[in-house]
């Protein structure tokens, strides 16, 4: 199979080119997941994105808002590649002032628990115990709440409050969007050279296990972010020095209360 070229990337893409030969004589893999958030239900940009995965045969991690369309996605766990997790509980902002959430700061854990509990009768009963907080938005309470509903594991973004209670947490860090003033893709030149300062800090701090998590949203997407999701997948997805991992699995092998 012909590999996708990288739109416009020259330069960028040398130089992660270069770190990642930097890994290999290290003898080591750089550990990547991949999530794509807000599925309800089928969409032609769903299967554009499922279609990716499977062309590329690289694990996909659906963070879906649970929704009575949600059944319609049940098919969609078929496709090897594909796993589904929970993406709040109806992605509502209810918080007032700037910052976007769907549980209100001072909400107490109950309702937490209730309202996370009911709108998982939505998902389909494959969805694994995993939950993607809309807006990365992190509650005081939320992993307290995740940790009595039985969740394994969540994930957000770094740049929300850390947190070292609750289940084990796994973040994305690699946002193929830019947001302020209407999403649009990132950048080949900006995304290459995100994904290798990652990298190049993963390995100069010797923390060759901890992964580096591609975030999509395929409903956003414009042609450039769907060209470069192709692209990036047929540079890295079987690169000897890259291993793509499904976000259950990552946090299965972490344990603990450790977070990355
Ligand atoms: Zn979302």
């Amino acid at each position: 199979m012909l590999r996708p070229r990288l739109p416009s990337s020259g330069l960028a893409l040398i130089r992660l080119r270069l770190e990642l030969a930097r890994w290999r004589r290290a003898g080591r893999r750089a550990q990547f997941w991949w999530r794509d958030d807000d599925v309800r239900w089928r969409t032609p940009h769903l299967e554009r994105l499922l279609q990716i995965a499977e062309k590329h045969h690289a694990p996909l991690t659906l963070a879906a808002i649970p929704d009575p369309a949600n059944f319609e996605l049940q098919g969609c766990l078929e496709r090897a590649p594909v796993e589904l997790v929970q993406h709040g509980v109806d992605h509502q902002n209810r918080r007032q002032g700037p910052a976007a959430g769907e549980f209100p700061h001072d909400w107490p854990l109950e309702r937490l628990i209730k309202e996370i509990t009911t709108s998982r009768v939505h998902l389909p009963p494959r969805a694994l115990p995993i939950f993607v907080p809309p807006w990365n938005d992190i509650h005081p309470q939320l992993p307290a709440a995740l940790a009595a509903c039985g969740f394994t594991g969540w994930s957000a973004w770094p740049g929300a409050v850390p947190t070292e209670d609750g289940p084990p947490r796994i973040d994305a860090h690699i946002d193929l969007l830019r947001w302020r003033g209407g999403a649009r893709f990132r950048g080949s030149g900006k995304m290459l050279t995100t994904i290798r300062q990652a990298l190049a800090e993963r390995r100069r701090q010797e923390g060759w296990a901890r992964p580096v998590g591609l975030l999509t949203h395929h409903l956003d997407h414009d042609e450039p972010a769907w060209a470069f999701l192709d692209g990036l997948l047929g540079e890295l997805r079987t690169h000897p020095a890259v291993e793509w991992r499904p976000l259950s699995a990552l946090l299965a092998s972490r344990g603990g209360h450790a977070r990355a």
